[in-house]
């Protein structure tokens, strides 16, 4: 078998991982540390504590530090997308984040997609200002238009969504994505007719519409065991295909849907199994058969890449004294570091091929296939043979961790 370029060839597609947040999330089991805020009048959010932005510039640094390293480790050809995910990259500040922009913008490509994760309520004028001035894509996580959807996931009261949005486009931002979640303890049918009228409104070009995963040992799961029933979160999940169909979206992803021209860019790039870096506590990079992933601590992280004086232990810990004023050369991270053989690229290529129902040459995915699954797959129109290359139907994206789950060879 030859997985041919499933995460080969040049990196054009970087991601950094901004771990703050403004609270926790009942739901989420993303790494992030809380900064808590202060919000002067009329003003942008800030640290509460002066302290508190010491962490924030110096993760700054080490990010920009980061890229330095991976681009003389790595091909790096010209960036085709940037993404800044979180946590909440906007609660870095406007500043913070045109230095960290800055730190890229001589390798972005001419058409280069940035996107900046945000929240509503850091979705301030001055942070829309700057994005519309860069041409920044911005994904705000809604999860809900309903206050008390939104009160179910434990997310904390936020701003009126839908404002957020209008502020955005009244700045002048072009691509705007949102993010809803169905399958939220006691949510309704009804309740997600809501959300669909709010978006025919608001008119988002983007919408990335996740089902809830439960994660066992975050609040929610000890809080709501029991989530709707499969059939309850299928449903749901038709009604929101369907909805957002009928309102001119195109479901070209299983979460994923968008109106014409404006598919996620960097998102279409993992799918396809482009190498990509990603930066940042707890990021996971890929470049050709190797995968690593930052240690998630920002602590770890910042005293690795941004080595000043007051990280070196005193003189009296160290057996042979040294100057602590002469700092140490920023190296990478603390990571975990993978291989991936051949099975391992095959098989993600075929469920990142799933996700977005296209085709995969079955010469490429063979060995890592029960040989009798195929046709009863085609049979039921879950899967489609066409020309020697097989594709998850429609039908079957609906079921696609399931059809994966049976095409595999034990
Ligand atoms: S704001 Fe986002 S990253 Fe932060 S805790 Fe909530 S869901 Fe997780």
């Amino acid at each position: 078998m030859q997985p041919r370029d499933a995460f080969a060839g040049p990196v054009r597609h970087v991601y950094v991982h901004v771990p703050f947040c403004a609270a926790r999330c009942d739901y989420c089991d993303f790494y992030s540390e809380v900064v808590p805020l202060r919000r002067a009048e009329g003003g942008a959010p800030e640290p509460a504590k002066p302290a508190a932005s010491a962490p924030l510039d110096r993760f700054v640094d080490a990010v920009s530090t980061e890229w330095e390293l991976e681009r003389a480790a790595h091909e790096v050809h010209g960036v085709r997308t940037l993404y800044f995910g979180g946590g909440t990259p906007a609660l870095l500040g406007v500043g913070r984040l045109e230095r960290l922009y800055q730190a890229f913008a001589a390798q972005l490509t001419a058409h280069a997609e940035v996107t900046v994760e945000t929240n509503p309520d850091e979705a301030d004028e001055a942070f829309a200002v700057w994005a519309a001035r860069r041409d920044v894509r911005i994904s705000l996580g809604v999860q809900s238009f309903l206050p008390r959807m939104r009160a179910a996931l434990g997310r904390r009261p936020a701003a009126d969504p839908s404002a957020a949005v209008r502020r955005l486009r009244a700045a002048g931002v072009r691509d705007i994505s949102v993010d809803l979640i169905h399958g939220i303890p006691g949510q309704t049918a009804d309740d997600v007719d809501h959300d669909l009228a709010v978006l025919a409104d608001l008119a988002p070009d983007h919408v990335s519409w996740y089902e809830l995963d439960v994660v066992p040992g975050t609040p929610l799961a000890r809080r709501h065991p029991q989530v709707p029933s499969d059939d309850e979160r299928a449903a749901l999940y038709r009604q929101v295909v369907r909805g957002l169909e009928r309102l001119g979206y195109r479901w070209y992803e299983v979460s994923n849907f968008a109106r014409p021209g404006r598919r996620a860019r960097h998102n279409v790039a993992y799918w396809r199994a482009r190498p990509y870096l990603g930066l940042g506590p707890g990021a996971v990079s890929t470049v050709g058969g190797r995968r690593w992933r930052d240690a998630a601590d920002v602590a770890d992280y910042v005293a690795a890449l941004d080595p000043s004086p007051r990280d070196l232990p005193s003189p009296q810990d160290l057996s042979s004294p040294r100057d602590p004023s002469s700092p140490r050369e920023p190296s990478p991270p603390p990571r975990e570091v993978e291989s991936l053989g051949r099975e391992t690229l095959a098989r993600e290529r075929l469920m990142l091929a799933a996700r977005c129902g296209s085709a995969v040459p079955l010469a490429d995915v063979r060995p890592v296939l029960d040989p009798g699954a195929v046709a009863p797959l085609v049979a039921a129109g879950l899967l489609s043979l066409h020309s020697g290359r097989i594709r998850v139907t429609r039908k079957g994206r609906y079921v696609g961790d399931e059809v994966c789950v049976r095409l595999f060879r034990a």
